[in-house]
């Protein structure tokens, strides 16, 4: 018989939100596969875990994923685990997963914490049925093609986000699918820990007064209703209005906008070129 691969789930932040099994089968393989060695030697060290560690990520899964699975049929035990969560979900778990199951080799799942599930568990939102989009793709036309292609979708949509491209991305979401309701959930159990519920509009709101936005972020939306509703950003109902008075130019209605809805500039100028162009 082969060596088994233990697909173990760790925190996402807070070190206790870890099982008591996950802890046993870390402390008894030979080895364990990690994401980044020196975050996962910092869970291992809090629990006195000595297991030697070895680097599978992203850059050497290619490389890396053969020799793990050479050992594994020399009836060594292995460990996988990823920066944060459950391995394979949006991270280069899967790939060794896959490569496991091609060399016939047993797998055993010890699950635990997942950001998407966590998430979507606090969100408010719909949750007997939601879809899991992970990250969207970098390229902006290839972003607008995947939330194109959303925009019909009735269950609740879960996105793993970098704070970098957070604004951009709801002001996407916005523009593409309406002001619906949504959830942030920032820096999941950790001590920063925040769940930003509303429309999209007002999260846009709320994260474009702050500073800047860090940590980890997974975004939540709800479906498209039967109903859907029609409801336009306060702030373009307001630009609207303004449009409506003769005295009050473009340049005019974008800086009131921006001033008393803190609004990113850009983002108000944008949707003020399409109703002045009518
Ligand atoms: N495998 C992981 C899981 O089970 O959730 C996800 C790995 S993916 C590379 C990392 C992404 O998960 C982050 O960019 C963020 O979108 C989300 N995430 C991870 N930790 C989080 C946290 N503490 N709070 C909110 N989102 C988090």
């Amino acid at each position: 018989m082969p060596g088994t691969l233990f697909v173990v789930a760790t925190p996402i932040g807070n070190l206790e939100d870890i099982t008591l099994r996950a802890l046993r089968i870390l402390k008894e393989v030979d080895l364990i596969a990690a994401e980044d060695t020196r975050h996962t030697r910092k869970l291992l060290s809090h629990y006195k875990i000595s297991t030697p560690l070895v680097s599978y990520h992203d850059h050497n899964k290619e490389i890396r994923a053969p020799e793990l699975i050479s050992k594994l049929q020399k009836k060594i035990n292995i460990a996988l685990v990823t920066d944060a969560g459950t391995p394979s979900i949006s991270d280069p778990g899967f790939f060794l997963v896959c490569r496991a199951i091609e060399a016939d080799i047993p797998i055993v799942p010890i699950p635990g914490v997942c950001a998407a599930i966590t998430a979507l568990s606090v969100s408010g939102l719909p949750s007997d049925k939601f879809l899991f989009v992970g990250f969207l793709p970098r390229k902006k036309n290839k972003r607008i093609e995947v939330l194109q292609g959303l925009k019909g979708e009735t269950k609740t949509i879960i996105f793993y986000e970098s704070p970098r491209r957070l604004l951009a991305t709801l002001s996407e979401l916005t523009d593409i699918v309406g002001d619906r309701k949504g959830a942030l959930a920032r820096e999941l159990t950790k001590h920063y820990e925040e769940i930003i519920r509303g429309r999209l509009s007002q999260i846009v709101e709320t994260v474009s007064n702050r500073e800047s936005i860090k940590g980890e972020c997974t975004l939540l939306i709800e479906g498209k209703r039967e109903e859907e509703d029609t409801s336009q950003p306060l702030f373009v109902e307001q630009l609207h209005r303004l449009q409506n008075d003769p005295n009050i130019s473009l340049k005019d209605a974008v800086k009131i906008v921006v001033e008393e809805q803190g609004l990113p500039r850009n983002r108000v100028y944008r949707e003020a070129l399409k109703i002045w162009r009518g």
